[in-house]
């Protein structure tokens, strides 16, 4: 059986570094805002070209923080893919403020910068865009768009660490932005964990006041803040990982290309790299009219898939139920988004996996009927 992904396969190259960084903290006596947590957050700005990186509990809670750092009035509005992963959206429901999906471009994936426009009025305050399936957005025009309209920008990360556009690390264009360390993404930890990432000083300082309940002297409290803190035995973990995380990438790029120089055209691919976009390949996604069937054909040859996503956020139950006003929810206003979800598959392309592992896969999907 060739999995889709397995931690214990991807981590077992480090193990035994990583059970050495988890032995230390837990022989410290000091387990929550130290001197892993301080170690990491330096060495995290300075891998990725940040003057600036703050822990905190999730990706959710990075892109929630994010936003908060702002003070929005409730009910401004956020411009998002249509597409995306929950939580980007969650994260602007949480603050108070609307959600304005906008439809992606249906072989990028990513938010189509042409559509942004269309979408701009007196209360749009942010663009969220997201480096889905580790592809950086089209960054030169978004910046413009965000320049011209006064508008905040945030990068969600979360899926794209060390990806490029025109040669600058994602997370270093939007004005503060967003990664996760959930354990399945490229640089993962071992629970949650996330990071918010920025260059402004005063954003910095709010933000690790807001993720230790608004203070950063202990029971002085100047912000209404969270408990989202990154502990420090995920930091001592996420300083282990990162070293590999170079390593890491070029592993999924080497996998990129067997899929993409051996798999038949019918297969919709993903789009290679370009002169300003350097991928990360956190999945490898294609698109196929009887995805489910594929799927199944798949599995019945020894070969696990994901689908990312089933279901569109504009579908979801959760925002249907409670949020029927902040949300546009009809089928058909979202079509790009409806189509990469019913289409959509994700084949193998963890660190664990050998070439030998994906030339197997494109010789079984080659002969599919
Ligand atoms: C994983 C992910 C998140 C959320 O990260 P968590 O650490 O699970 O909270 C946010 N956005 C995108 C695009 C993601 O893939």
């Amino acid at each position: 059986m060739i999995e889709y992904e397995n931690l214990k396969l991807l981590n077992a190259p480090f193990q035994s570094e990583i059970d050495e960084a988890i032995q230390r903290v837990s022989r410290s006596g000091w387990y929550i805002l130290g001197k892993e947590l301080e170690n990491f957050e330096e060495e995290f700005a300075a891998f990725n070209g940040n003057k600036y990186c703050i822990g905190v509990a999730s990706g959710l809670d990075a892109l929630t923080l994010s936003l908060r750092n702002y003070d929005f009035p409730e009910g401004k509005e956020v411009i998002v893919p249509s597409n995306t992963y929950i939580a980007t959206i969650l994260s602007i429901l949480q603050n108070g403020l609307k959600p304005v999906l906008v439809e992606p471009e249906i072989n990028s994936y990513n938010i189509d910068p042409n559509k942004i426009k269309e979408k701009i009025n007196q209360n749009t305050c942010a663009i969220m865009v997201v480096h889905l399936y580790g592809r950086p957005c089209e960054m030169d025009v978004i910046v413009e768009i965000s320049k011209l309209n006064n508008l905040v920008l945030i990068e969600d990360c979360a899926q794209s660490h060390g990806a490029k556009f025109e040669k600058r690390n994602v997370g270093t264009i939007g004005h503060v932005n967003a990664f996760s360390f959930y354990p399945t993404k490229n640089l993962g930890a071992f629970g949650d964990a996330g990071a918010v990432v920025t260059d402004d000083p005063k954003i910095a300082e709010k933000i690790r006041k807001l993720r230790n309940y608004g203070s950063s002297i202990k029971y002085y409290n100047e912000f209404v803040g969270m408990n989202s803190r990154l502990d420090e035995i995920q930091a001592a973990v996420l300083s282990v990982k990162l070293k590999y995380l170079s390593q890491i990438n070029s592993h999924k790029k080497a996998l990129f290309e067997i899929y993409d120089k051996g798999l038949l055209n019918h297969f919709k691919k993903p789009l290679p790299d370009s002169e300003s976009i350097e991928q990360v390949h956190h999945i490898y996604p294609i698109r196929h009219n009887e995805r489910d069937k594929l799927k199944e054909y798949l599995l019945k040859n020894e070969i696990k898939t994901e689908i990312h996503y089933p279901i569109p956020p504009h579908k979801q139950l959760a925002l249907a139920k409670t949020l029927s006003n902040d949300v546009e929810f009809s089928s058909g206003l979202y079509p790009i988004a409806e189509e990469i979800h019913a289409t959509e598959l994700s084949l193998p392309i963890s660190y664990f996996h050998t070439i030998a592992d994906i030339k197997r896969v494109v010789d079984v999907l080659n002969v599919y009927q």
